[in-house]
């Protein structure tokens, strides 16, 4: 597949000044277009000289970070499937520390709710008679 941006589209990329519906595209692009991915990271080399791949620019401008909330649904696996293919793009292939953290903070969270909740439903069952109530938090 060849890509079908032009140079200046992908600047505008970069500038995040494309409609969302082209940064969208742009993005999903990138996830199958090794040649694309190429021409990009050549114009943030000219760019910014200092800056040699697409992973370190987009680290470095947290460029499209899915907000906390996002990486919420993405965990209870509740997105459509091309948020989450682009969220598990930029955890993974991206690799994007940032998200990666708030993923496992999220996923840490998530899993003491759960332990909570189940620890409360059991409580409420087997001891609602001694009016036992749940933990304070
Ligand atoms: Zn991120």
């Amino acid at each position: 597949m060849n890509n079908h941006f032009s140079e200046s589209q992908l600047e505008a990329f970069l500038d995040e000044s494309l409609p969302d519906e082209q940064m969208t595209a742009i993005e999903a692009a990138l996830r199958d277009d090794s040649q694309l991915a190429q021409v990009l990271s050549e114009i943030i080399g000219r760019r910014d000289a200092g800056v040699h791949t697409l992973g370190a620019i987009w680290r470095s401008h947290r460029l499209s970070c899915p907000s906390r909330e996002q990486l919420g649904s993405y965990l209870l696996d509740v997105l459509e499937s091309e948020q989450r293919d682009f969220i598990c793009f930029h955890l993974e292939t991206i690799g994007c520390r940032y998200c990666n953290a708030s993923l496992s903070d999220l996923r840490e969270q998530h899993s003491a709710t759960d332990a909570a909740a189940s620890e409360s439903r059991r409580h409420k069952y087997f001891q609602s008679s001694a009016g036992y109530l749940s933990r304070d938090d």
